[in-house]
């Protein structure tokens, strides 16, 4: 019998505890895995310079570290807040069986971390994006994807 209440509970101490420490955002993560967790994660973007390096993402390539697979199927992921557009499709290629949150995105929002101008980004057409975005060269790009499709050894995933 897992007890999900403790573990959301070791995500959201993750989230005040580094908050508090000066190393990011108020949010943290955990990956679970047979009842124990296997990998705690939590927003260090400000301490690691690195704006990709929200909880889940940071708990997810814990998560994976300790398994020695880019998989994962049989793990629950356990995060503070609702995942942002970035995590959402992070956790997608990850696949865990099972994602909790606790905080909602709009409690988010009130905190400061609003993301719904990312959602609403995915919807307009390119031209119109606020980082504008064009495509060039994709007859030579194709020369990869080609190679890869010859490519005997290769693993799919
Ligand atoms: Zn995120």
């Amino acid at each position: 019998m897992e007890n999900k209440e403790a573990f959301m509970r070791a995500a959201i101490q993750l989230s005040v505890d580094k908050m508090k420490e000066g190393l990011g955002g108020p949010f943290g993560a955990v990956v679970v895995q047979n009842g124990v967790i296997i990998a705690r994660g939590f927003n260090n973007v400000l301490s690691s310079n690195d704006p990709t390096a929200h909880a889940e993402v940071d708990a997810i390539r814990k998560a994976c570290a300790v398994l020695g697979t880019y998989q994962l199927t049989d793990c629950d992921l356990y995060t503070s807040c609702e995942p942002c557009p970035m995590c959402l499709g992070a956790i997608y290629w990850a696949r865990p069986r099972q994602v909790y949150f606790a905080n909602t995105k709009q409690d988010a929002a009130t905190a400061g971390f609003d993301d719904q101008f990312i959602y609403d980004e995915i919807a307009i057409p390119l031209t119109q994006r606020s980082i504008p975005m064009q495509q060039m060269l994709r007859q030579e790009a194709q020369v990869a994807f080609q190679e890869w499709q010859k490519k005997m050894d290769r693993r799919e995933y």
